[in-house]
Formats: structure tokens, C-alpha cells, sequence
């Protein structure tokens, strides 16, 4: 038998936290998605806020407050938000160019309209 490394095909998830991988984690996710019915909940807000712009579907379930900080958040339905890919970058500001402090402003202002 080989014992070959079996890593690369295998771990192709976006975000590579194990956390990602446990069965509590996706009924979640899906549960956030029908909750959000599929919507991106970012372009939904733009266009309320008069943007006019087309929403998207959502590609993925962000954590409001990050998993990193609050860990005991991680679970809860009121801490996720269905994004499509667009929005989702932009609200990762450390992953483009962005600074801290406007990560900073970003959770606050998404920790108001949290229920
Ligand atoms: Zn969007
Ligand atoms: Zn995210």
C-alpha cells in the first residue's frame, strides 16, 4: 500500500480553519442560506439603501464577528451573513489592501443590525 500524501485533493475548502469541516458548521451554513434565502444579505442592504444595483446570489455564510475573536460566536445563526463573492471581499478588508481600522468601522457597523 502506498503511502502517499493524500493532502492536495482533499483540502481545496476556501478557508482552511478545521473548524470549517465539522457537521455542526454546514447545518449551520445552510441554515443561514435559507434563512437568507440564498440572497447576498450585502446587496440586499445596497439596494434598500437605493444603490440599484442587482443583487447576487450568496456563494458563502461570513461570520459577522470573526471566528479568530470570538470563537464562542462561531455557532450562532445571528453571528453569520449570506455574501456572494463581491461583498464577501470587501468585507475581509486584511485580505486586499485595506487597513485594520477600517475593519474596525466594518464590525461595528454590522454588530448594529444584529438582532
Ligand atoms: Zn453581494
Ligand atoms: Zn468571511
Amino acid at each position: 500500500m502506498t503511502q502517499a500524501d493524500r493532502g492536495p485533493g482533499g483540502r481545496d475548502y476556501k478557508e482552511s480553519d478545521p473548524f470549517y469541516h465539522r457537521a455542526a458548521w454546514k447545518r449551520l451554513r445552510a441554515a443561514a442560506l435559507q434563512r437568507d434565502q440564498g440572497m447576498c444579505q450585502e446587496c440586499m442592504r445596497r439596494l434598500r439603501a437605493g444603490y440599484g444595483i442587482r443583487p447576487r446570489r450568496a456563494t458563502m455564510v461570513h461570520h459577522i464577528e470573526p471566528v479568530s475573536e470570538r470563537p464562542d460566536l462561531a455557532l450562532r445563526l445571528d453571528n453569520l451573513v449570506s455574501l456572494c463573492d463581491e461583498c464577501h471581499n470587501r468585507m475581509h478588508p486584511e485580505k486586499g489592501a485595506r487597513e485594520k481600522a477600517e475593519k474596525v468601522k466594518t464590525r461595528n457597523r454590522m454588530r448594529v443590525i444584529k438582532v
